[in-house]
């Protein structure tokens, strides 16, 4: 049976306060199952703020009022009786700076399941954190250092401890935030290696602001621009073939996607390790905010 696993029908979010700021408008996209989509568009568009309305991150900030709705396989994530922890069970979330719990390796890992008490028995326990740290290629780097504090591990390792935190619960949905933002190149390109190898398992969402980071792991692409969808599409489409002006315009004129696409790794990385952005959209948002 396929059904959409996450939907959004006519979401908008507005920051209130003494200027209001709608920074999601409108916008209705679903989600297919089993693959990754990435959200583009220049910075302050909205993407985070659209990412953290999937599983009601926003409940815990007073000043968002939020219209329309997220449905969860066909069914509301706010208009439920269900608690929004258990929403945040079912969608899990990976925010841009990684940080491990103050506990072991092994009990970041451990830490859903204990909440939840999802587990039989210590053997449950121990299988289920060697299977998440195996899911994210950090089994073999910590195995023989379980019972060290999680804060020791390099950036890169503690974003992998972070996605096995959140796998360890079974989401159905993972909500990625410019995951390798903050990490150094070999890092990121590990990080980008294990969301490619769980796409097949789960419906990802992930925000980026590198384009050639959606070219090479995206299945399909969603382009937001100041709150709206401008474009979304599979991802070879969407850079060979934009159909919008304000596509072409920010991804820089369609361009060919390589079923090989490693050539594209060569692109020499900015410093942030992110990829240029094209100034007339990011100047266009600037000045139109
Ligand atoms: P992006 O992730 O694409 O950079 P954001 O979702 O963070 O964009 O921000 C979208 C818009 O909402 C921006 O104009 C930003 O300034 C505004 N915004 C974000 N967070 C808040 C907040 N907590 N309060 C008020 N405005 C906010
Ligand atoms: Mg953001």
């Amino acid at each position: 049976m396929s059904q959409t696993p996450l939907s959004t029908r006519n979401l908008s979010v507005t920051y209130t306060g003494d200027r209001d700021v709608e920074a999601v408008k409108d916008v209705s996209i679903d989600f297919a199952a089993n693959r990754l989509t990435t959200i583009i568009g220049p910075s302050g568009c909205g993407k985070s703020t659209l990412l953290k309305s999937l599983n009601r991150l926003h409940d815990i900030q007073p000043n968002v009022e939020i219209s329309g709705d997220v449905l969860l396989s066909g069914e509301s994530v706010y208009d439920t009786d269900e608690p929004a922890p258990e929403i945040r069970k079912r969608v899990g979330y990976v925010p841009q700076t990684p940080t491990a719990l103050p506990l072991s390796i092994y009990e970041n890992v451990a830490y859903g399941l204990r909440i939840h008490g999802e587990y039989d028995s210590k053997t449950d326990l121990d299988g289920r954190v060697e299977r998440y740290l195996r899911k994210v290629n950090l089994w073999d780097e910590v195995k023989d250092r379980l019972d060290t504090p999680g804060a020791e591990l390099s950036t890169g390792q503690t974003q992998r401890l972070c996605l096995a935190r959140s796998l360890a619960v079974e989401p159905d949905v993972l909500l990625c935030d410019e995951v390798t933002s903050a990490l150094d190149p070999v890092s990121a390109e590990t990080v980008e290696e294990t969301l490619e190898a769980l796409k097949s398992e789960y419906t990802i969402v992930m925000v980026t602001h590198s384009m050639a980071q959606a070219r090479r792991i995206a299945d399909d692409v969603v382009f937001l621009y100041l709150g709206n969808v401008v474009e979304s599409n599979d991802v070879r489409s969407f850079f060979e073939n934009p159909q919008n002006d304000r596509t072409r315009a920010f991804i820089g004129g369609p361009t060919r996607i390589d079923a090989d696409s490693t050539a594209e790794r060569e692109t020499p990385p900015t410093a942030d390790g992110g990829e240029r952005v094209p100034t007339d959209a990011t100047e266009q948002t600037a000045s139109e905010r």
